[in-house]
């Protein structure tokens, strides 16, 4: 992409509105604009991140063997009111009527509609495990919507629903899908700790909730520093295995992490006192295991080996693809602007042509560009007719991993500087070398954008 056609507003001036780094630097990075509060336009660069994160979440989902679907945002209220939560919901659902007068919703979640799809055509244990996800706008009218994508009314996420004969089957989806998501999140560059939460409105028994670490995180935790030497890495792990999956949640869950909700200040005292941590966070994702809640109250049963109808065991789970965008730069900026790690970010590279008009400059950042664009990378080229300092704030802003920048100096040299956004170090090389170190960075981190 060329800067000079591409759609980037981005602000000079911090933008009052943000109480939080992620919202304002989102703002002045021109990823994405208010329309009405918890409510907003995807911009083309928060858009294209936002493609990757989503395609990343689909990656580790259909990794872990679950099936791609789609539901409507837009619901019927007469399912709700057979599970009874269109009662329960309260104000955060938004109640919609249509001109024939019925009862309609924007859809907070689905454990209701995906139950109606699943007794509509299931009528088999043989027909199970069966584990199928959306990744889906949702509308929840938020009492205080506030920082950005963090706590929107209208937000993107993924809820993941499994369908299961027995409870250990249940617990085994449970497991897969813990182990799905630390592998989701590590992938974006994130640290995201599970930790031992309330179930609130879905209702369950066993659930975890994924945070990351933020100052500005809207929940209180309390965990055990050891956790965070815990890292998923790139092991390779058998979905349908029940020891492996269960061995991984073993290992990330055993020592104490948990939210205020289910903190229990005997058992934190435990912990010997130079690892006791208290701290905040930011929940990005959250697994349940409700057991035969829905089924019960909706009849989603199936005959078992001996030919009688029992209910199905089932779990929820869902992550929070457009919180993450806040999360992630949370986690990953500096005073200057934002950090993409190398799995998310909206471009691979940014070219800075420091002379734009210079013959020589201008030819050696065209060929740049072609070379890394035929490797099917996409390098962001600031081909506009600005200063130096000017290119390198809004590269800084926007925060790509690596910056080449192209003088007529160097080039005299036969050189051309790759800089780390991350270190801020730079290195002279020849223009090829600088393609083929970019080319090989990426190899691990292929993702589709837009
Ligand atoms: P919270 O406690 O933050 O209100 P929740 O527990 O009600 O969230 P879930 O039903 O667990 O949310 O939804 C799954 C994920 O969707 C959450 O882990 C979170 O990352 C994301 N999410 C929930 N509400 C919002 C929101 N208002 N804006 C953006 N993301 C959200
Ligand atoms: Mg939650």
């Amino acid at each position: 992409m060329r800067l000079s056609r591409y759609f980037l507003p981005v602000l000079k001036e911090n933008p009052a509105e943000a109480q939080i780094v992620s919202h304002r630097l989102m703002l002045r990075a021109g990823m994405i604009k208010q329309s009405s509060a918890g409510i907003y336009s995807w911009l083309p660069m928060g858009f294209k991140v936002l493609r990757k994160i989503e395609n990343i979440v689909h990656e580790e989902q259909m990794r872990a063997g679950h099936i791609p679907m789609q539901m409507p945002t837009i619901q019927s209220a007469d399912l709700w009111r057979e599970s009874g939560r269109y009662d329960d919901y309260g104000q955060e659902m938004l109640r919609i009527k249509d001109r024939h007068d019925h009862d309609m919703l924007f859809t907070p979640t689905a454990e209701e509609l995906i139950t109606d799809i699943f007794r509509g055509h299931v009528k088999s244990y043989k027909d199970l495990p069966l584990t199928m996800y959306q990744i889906q706008w949702k509308f929840r009218d938020e009492r205080r919507p506030r920082f950005g994508v963090m706590r929107g009314r209208e937000f993107y996420m993924k809820d993941g629903y499994n369908f299961d004969l027995t409870k250990e089957d249940a617990l085994h989806a449970y497991n897969r899908h813990l182990v799905s998501y630390l592998r989701t999140y590590e992938r974006m560059g994130l640290q995201a700790i599970p930790m031992r939460a309330d179930s609130g409105p879905i209702g369950g028994d066993d659930t975890h909730e994924f945070l990351v670490l933020a100052e500005t995180g809207e929940s209180e935790v309390f965990y055990d520093s050891a956790v965070t030497d815990l890292t998923f890495g790139d092991r390779e792990i058998d979905y349908d295995s029940v020891e492996q999956c269960a061995g991984v949640l073993e290992e990330f869950t055993s020592k104490y992490a948990r939210t205020d909700e289910t903190h229990d200040e005997a058992l934190f005292n435990e912990i010997p006192e130079d690892r006791r941590r208290v701290a905040r966070g930011i929940e990005v994702g959250q697994i349940f295991y409700f057991g035969t809640k829905y089924s019960d109250a909706m009849g989603a049963t199936v005959q078992d080996s001996e030919g009688n109808q029992v209910p199905v065991h089932m779990g929820s789970h869902g992550i929070g693809v457009s919180r993450l965008l806040g999360a992630i730069i949370e986690a990953s900026h500096d005073d200057n602007g934002i950090i993409w790690p190398e799995g998310v970010t909206p471009f691979h590279c940014g070219i800075v042509n420091l002379k734009q008009g210079d013959d020589a400059a201008d030819a050696a950042c065209e060929d740049l560009y072609k070379q890394l664009t035929n490797a099917g990378l996409e390098p962001l080229y600031d081909d506009r007719n600005e200063r130096a300092g000017g290119k390198f704030a809004t590269m800084d802003l926007i925060g790509l991993p690596w910056r080449i920048t192209v003088g007529p100096r160097g080039l005299k040299n036969g050189v051309v500087e790759l800089t780390s956004r991350k270190s801020g170090e730079s290195e002279e090389m020849a223009p090829a070398d600088a393609v083929a170190k970019i080319i090989s960075i990426y190899e691990n981190h292929r993702v589709r954008g837009l």
